[in-house]
């Protein structure tokens, strides 16, 4: 049984024709490179430097301006990143089986060359996710990663350049939005077209890497941020309250649900948030998110608020409850679990080292977020050494293949049969 003390009054999906602006930005710079970059530079960040990519020297210049106690908090997050994403690595083996005498079959994890990162910055300077993109690439042993943010009002962001730095990118371009996207994945005069993009951004950055797979790989659909909390009455409103909010200020387009068995609970949820929100310096963004995309649902069992939560497949889930561990055998779909108090969504976003590149709009359904393996290809290879074995599986191939009347296919398998004291050729 679900009741709702607060239903969402706007549609997170609804807004402005996105789809159609990405597809004629992109078809203009398909057909004029550079020259095309710049229009829309200008025109959505009126921003039109005499080059988007920053030299060594002006890099250096940047990370100078930037406070000491902040460099070493990138570093310390930075480690905090490399750490696990190492970690996730170690975990991957290379495999080699013999199927059977002299039957070989192997698969490894190759990088993939070159990466582009896209640091989102039209509202907030993310420097956190130069150090989800960059950093994860370089561990999976990327060659060439390139990176690019937009300008932050005009500027260029100091501490996102540190970080990208930090982090290993070769090349760094201050450029945003569908023009940084597509410059990346098509290449164009002056810069250099990358193998896959990834990185989070609004629903521009979004529907680009969706309009351009194919002709580049992409991490996953990482749109606005989504925020799932499932409480019990043990939990602490007021904790719950300011968690919800610390994601509903990403932009008037996230998110924020609480899904909770105790009625009394999310009643004084909504009395908290409607209390601190006035107060909030970013309540131009979480106000609206909050009041057109908030939601609190009321069930009887906790199994019910997994139910309901799955659903949901959110980006970010958040259990604040007696038993929050539970919620890895109940739950199937989110892109992460924060467990219990001690932790938060915030921390996964800034500094605890799990990657904060997450699905959203049900994505989390087919997709984890990303983590190194998104960097690596998986290859197969085979080698028969036996002689015998060949025989065997040519004709085995040449009685598959003329099922499916591929004669061509068939004769490999009848000349190794042939040649290695198998069925003579049949033709
Ligand atoms: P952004 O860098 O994603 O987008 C800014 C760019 O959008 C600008 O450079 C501009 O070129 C383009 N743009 C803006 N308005 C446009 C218009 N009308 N037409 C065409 N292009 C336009 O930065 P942002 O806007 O601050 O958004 C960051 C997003 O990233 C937020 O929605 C946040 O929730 C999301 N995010 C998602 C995750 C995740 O893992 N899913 C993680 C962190 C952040």
């Amino acid at each position: 049984m679900t009741s709702s003390l607060k239903q969402p009054t706007g549609d997170a999906t609804a807004g402005p024709d996105v789809s159609a602006v990405v597809t004629d930005v992109i078809a203009d710079i398909r057909a004029n490179g550079d020259d095309a970059v710049r229009k829309y530079s200008a025109k959505f960040d009126n921003w039109s430097p005499s080059s988007f990519r920053l030299s060594a020297a002006e890099i250096d210049e940047i990370i100078a301006k930037v406070p000491a106690g902040v460099l070493d908090d990138i570093k310390t997050v930075q480690a905090n990143v490399r750490g696990f994403a190492q970690a996730q690595r170690d975990s991957m083996h290379d495999v080699e089986v013999e199927t059977q005498p002299g039957v070989f079959l192997g698969q490894k994890h190759l990088p993939i060359v070159a990466s582009g990162a896209y640091v989102p910055g039209g509202r907030y300077p993310l420097t956190a996710s130069a150090h989800m993109t960059v950093v994860t690439a370089k561990v999976a042993g990327v060659e060439r990663v390139t990176a690019c943010t937009p300008p932050l009002r005009g500027e260029i962001p100091p501490a996102t350049i540190a970080a990208l730095h930090l982090a290993g990118a070769d090349e760094i371009l201050v450029l945003g939005g569908v023009q940084a996207v597509a410059a990346m994945a098509l290449g164009t005069e002056s810069i250099g077209r990358v193998d896959l993009i990834a990185g989070p951004g609004n629903a521009y950055v979004a529907e680009a890497k969706r309009q351009l797979f194919g002709t580049v790989g992409i991490d996953l659909f990482a749109g606005p941020t989504e925020i799932l909390i499932v409480a019990d009455e043990d939990a602490d409103p007021f904790v719950v309250a300011v968690d919800l909010l610390s994601q509903a200020e990403h932009g008037p387009d996230s998110p924020a649900v609480l899904i909770t068995t105790s009625a009394a609970l999310g009643q004084r949820v909504i009395e908290h948030i409607e209390a601190i929100l006035p107060g909030m310096p970013t309540n131009d963004m979480a106000g609206p998110a909050w009041r057109d995309h908030g939601e609190v649902h009321v069930v009887g069992t906790l199994d019910e608020a997994y139910g309901l939560a799955d659903s949901y497949a959110s980006e970010h889930v958040q259990i604040l409850t007696r038993n929050p561990r539970e919620a890895l055998d109940k739950m199937r779909h989110y892109g992460a679990l924060f467990l219990g108090e001690g932790t938060c969504v915030s921390y996964g976003d800034k500094v605890i080292g799990t990657n904060h590149v997450l699905p959203t709009r049900g994505a989390a359904r087919y997709t984890g977020g990303l983590w190194v393996g998104k960097y690596l290809r998986t290859v197969t290879y085979q080698e028969v050494t036996s002689q015998a074995a060949s025989a065997e599986l040519g004709e085995l191939c040449g009685r598959a293949a003329r099922v499916e009347l591929f004669e061509g296919h068939a004769r490999s398998g009848d000349v190794r049969a042939a040649k290695y004291g198998g069925a003579p050729l049949p033709w």
